[in-house]
């Protein structure tokens, strides 16, 4: 039999990469709680007709990514592509917007999309994002994408371009799709097929193509911004000007839409320059979507939210210096003594030392070899000798110095090292 692998497009993480995941895990908890939001878990599977009914039935996503399966009975079930929909759901089912006027919340998780697997590109993927509920905006709209330039910021990706747009409201778009259509119908016969088909189906999806030859006939098309209603506009003119007033760089794009159809109004995009990450160079997506808490069963409510990619995050990512992940090492002269070196460590992990030691009865020196691969800065020897007496031999693995210490010594004496080593 052969070894078994993992499925195609799904990663694990180990290693040294876990700890780069924790960090951006923890810096976007730390930024998103400074601007008031909760964070929300929900189910990694859901009813296929949530996704149906939310993401469009004429989007990449429905039409070829989603993994969907038949429950036990008659239930058909979809592994969750992107994390709105079920934000929404939630919201629904547990009538928050009765609770409080506006719902700030954020969610990380995995995401699935059965798409082909490239650099950045993955078929379990995850996701951190965050959505607004109750709140018009375009102030709320600015300060969530100033947020994601600061979050970016806290985890070293400075080299970005932020870009804006607006899609208008349900009057400016069918006004917009027919000029689209008709600058579009000429052209027909030299887009790909997939465009072909977007002309009849969902025309706006032609801008968002990734064949080069569509990419330059949708960069001619007429502007969305030209079709905006006057209130659309003063929407969107007022969230230039927070953006201006907050020093939060963007740019314009009014050929940006993306690749759901619930979006309306505000529309914005994130692109980092490091990581070689080619045409998957897109870190963040996020947009208005004010109709769909109505169209999945809700009240009218506005609504706004964005999705980080957190692997191609991570590629963007300076690579930190590897730190060690424990502390303290301790060897035990003979298997005599492993009693007593599974209290010490037991004492100093109560103190909030980390502490680590090989219980498996080996040799001194293939246990000093351990500690010194460990990468702990101090290593305990406990022999026989030291039992009797309460003492411990204290190492300082890099200053190479050997100390003896009292027991009842020895917590405050690792400690104080510790914090000596750490304020250097
Ligand atoms: P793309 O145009 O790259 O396919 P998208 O428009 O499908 O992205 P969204 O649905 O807006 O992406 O998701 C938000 C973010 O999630 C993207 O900007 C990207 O960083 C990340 N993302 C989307 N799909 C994948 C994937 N298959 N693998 C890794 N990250 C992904
Ligand atoms: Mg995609």
């Amino acid at each position: 039999m052969g070894t078994l692998q993992a499925v195609k497009g799904m990663n694990d993480v180990l290693g040294e990469e876990t700890p780069r995941w924790q960090r951006l895990e923890a810096r976007f908890r730390e930024r998103t709680a400074l601007y008031g939001y909760e964070e929300v878990r929900t189910p990694i599977v859901e009813p296929t007709a949530l996704f149906l009914r939310s993401i469009g039935e004429t989007t990449d996503i429905v039409e070829k990514e989603m993994y969907t399966f038949a429950d036990k009975g008659d239930a058909t079930l979809t592994l969750r592509p992107e994390g709105t929909a079920s934000a929404v759901r939630a919201y629904l089912e547990h009538t928050v917007y009765a609770k409080q006027p506006v719902t700030k919340w954020t969610y990380t998780g995995a995401m699935f999309r059965r798409e082909r697997p490239a650099k950045g590109r993955y078929r379990q993927f995850h996701q951190a994002g965050a959505e607004v509920y109750g709140d018009p905006g375009p102030y709320v709209d600015a300060e969530m994408i100033d947020m994601i330039v600061a979050f970016l910021a806290d985890i070293g990706i400075r080299d970005i371009e932020v870009l804006v747009n607006s899609l208008g409201g349900p009057e400016t778009r069918p006004a917009y799709t027919t000029a689209l259509v008709a600058y579009l119908s000429p052209l027909r016969a030299s887009l790909c097929g997939d465009c072909q088909r977007r002309i009849d189906t969902n025309p706006l999806r032609v801008l968002d193509c990734k064949v080069e030859h569509d990419r330059a006939v949708a960069a001619q098309a007429p502007s969305v911004v030209e079709f905006l209603t006057p209130a659309d506009k003063e929407h969107f003119d007022n969230l230039q000007r927070t953006l201006d007033a907050l020093g939060t760089p963007y740019r314009v794009e009014p050929r940006l839409v993306r690749g759901l159809d619930y979006y309306t109004r505000t529309l914005f995009e994130v692109k980092g320059r490091g990581g070689g990450l080619g045409a998957q160079d897109t870190v963040c997506g996020g947009g208005r979507y004010d109709g769909l808490v109505e169209q999945l069963g809700g009240q009218s409510t506005p609504a706004i939210g964005f999705a980080m990619g957190i692997e191609r995050l991570l590629m963007m990512m300076e690579q930190p210096v590897a730190q060690p992940n424990i502390d303290v090492f301790i060897i035990a002269a003979s298997p005599a003594e492993l009693v007593e070196a599974t209290k010490i460590a037991r004492d100093l992990r109560q103190g909030g030392v980390r502490t680590d030691a090989d219980l498996r009865g080996q040799s001194m020196k293939s246990q000093m070899r351990r500690a010194d691969k460990s990468g702990a800065r101090l290593a305990l020897v406990v022999g026989s000798d030291e039992v009797t007496r309460s003492v411990v031999q204290l190492k300082d693995l890099i200053e190479k110095t050997q100390t003896e210490v009292p027991r009842a010594d020895l917590l405050p004496r690792v400690r104080a090292t510790l914090a000596l080593v750490e304020a250097k």
